[in-house]
């Protein structure tokens, strides 16, 4: 094997520079043992070694859950469990993109034959969250094509279950891409760029996961705020140690549609409580928005929820009746492709965990504290089982034990 220093890796969590730091083979230890696997695996395949590897961390969010979406700030830290791709550009006419994986069955070996490729979850799996980063990439080059490449993956992110392997796969793909194509991007483009091109997979993500997988340091967790993106080092209490318990229940976000119908509740709420607060409501998109318009505390804005939204279900046709639109008007304005045929909405249960749950991460950041982050955290859990019916009975046996 060659020795150190002759092929890069490029990190996203070991430096707080603007640009993704890039750092000599490790000589030894467990980083050398993980890279020299997918080094292997990627000369099995491809009869050569790779040119680049890029890391990218999974993350956890310690408070702010199923807020980002909703124009609200989060605090997730990133995880050691991690996303490695061995890449290679490929100097000829072959085939655009060899995918291998070290998890074969799972993540069968793909190959996107040409530039002209349509993301399909459905038919290309995997695959499709790699061609997200490869899109978002393509979509900045204005005057040359990109570059074939031979990439081999090994992800250790355990998948579907809320530590967004799939940001760290969509994040690595453009890292990726880009460095292979001679593009330079600052992690907060590569974060802001990264969240939108995995929305091509048809999820309308909020942009936390891609934030944190850049731009994410060692030792802290992040305050992320959106719009503008920005990001603030939370200093950790003295020696915690956060232990993450699996349920092993799992959920893929973008095969199903409850992740999107819980995007577009709580466009539907806020677009109720604007038209009934008498504001233009077919612009407004994300709770924040509405907090925006009318000048409002978030005590003041559970205040209208409460005012104008009732508990239970609304049929589409009363949300039809109540904005005063026509189902197929309240398609294009309000909701996504895999929610088109919902008939039912959950409203102001919804809003009411959006709202108390930026007013946890608001109280949290006041008093970084242990105790209090306990606290908070088994608050943010009863409201996403509740309020938010985004929990499952094996994770609710569960509460956080100091
Ligand atoms: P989460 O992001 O919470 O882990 P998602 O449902 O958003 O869950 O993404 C999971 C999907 O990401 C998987 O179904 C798979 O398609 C992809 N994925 C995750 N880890 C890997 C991996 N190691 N190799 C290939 N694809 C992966
Ligand atoms: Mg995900």
């Amino acid at each position: 094997m060659p020795g150190p220093g002759l092929m890069v890796l490029v990190d996203t969590v070991m430096s707080s520079t603007d640009l993704p730091q890039v750092v000599p083979y490790p000589e030894d230890g467990r980083s050398r043992v993980r890279l020299d696997a997918v080094r292997n695996l990627f000369k099995s395949k491809f009869g050569r070694d790779p040119e680049i590897f890029v890391r990218v961390p999974g993350r956890v969010n310690l408070i702010g859950e199923h807020v980002d979406y909703c124009g609200y700030s989060v605090c997730p830290m990133a995880i050691e469990q991690d996303i490695v791709f061995a890449a290679a550009s490929v100097p000829s006419d072959g085939p655009f993109l060899k995918l291998v994986n070290s998890q074969p069955q799972a993540y069968p070996d793909i190959t996107i034959p040409n530039k002209k490729y349509d993301i399909s979850l459905k038919r290309d799996g995997w695959a499709a969250y790699v061609l997200c980063g490869v899109k978002g990439v393509e979509g900045t080059m204005k005057d040359r094509p990109l570059v074939n490449m031979e990439i081999a993956v090994s992800g250790r992110v355990p998948p579907g279950s809320g530590l967004s392997s799939s940001s760290a796969l969509v994040c690595a793909s453009l890292l990726t891409t880009a460095h292979i194509n001679n593009i330079s991007f600052t992690k907060y483009e590569m974060a802001d760029l990264s969240a939108s091109c995995e929305r091509f997979i048809g999820l309308e993500g909020g942009g936390m996961d891609q934030a944190i997988a850049f731009l994410a340091s060692k030792g802290c967790a992040k305050h992320i705020e959106f719009n503008p993106l920005k990001t603030t080092d939370v200093k950790l209490p003295e020696n915690a140690v956060f232990v993450i318990g699996h349920s092993l229940v799992t959920k893929k976000k973008a095969e199903t549609s409850e992740y999107n119908t819980r995007v577009v509740e709580c466009r539907l709420a806020s677009q109720i409580i604007a038209k009934k607060s008498g504001i233009p409501w077919r612009s407004i998109r994300k709770v924040v928005d509405i907090q925006n318009d009318l000048s409002v505390t978030l005590h003041e804005l559970m205040a209208l929820i409460k005012q104008h939204l009732r508990t239970g279900t609304y049929s589409k046709s009363e949300i039809c009746e109540i904005l005063e639109v026509t189902e197929d008007e309240l398609g294009q304005i309000s909701l996504s492709q895999n929610t088109l045929n919902i008939q039912k909405f959950v409203l102001r249960e919804r809003v009411t965990h959006v709202v108390s749950e930026a007013h946890r991460v608001a109280s949290w950041l006041k008093e970084t504290t242990i105790d209090g982050l306990g606290a908070l955290m088994t608050a943010s859990h009863n409201s996403m089982a509740r309020d938010y019916d985004a929990s499952d009975p094996a994770c609710d046996r569960y509460e956080v034990i100091l």
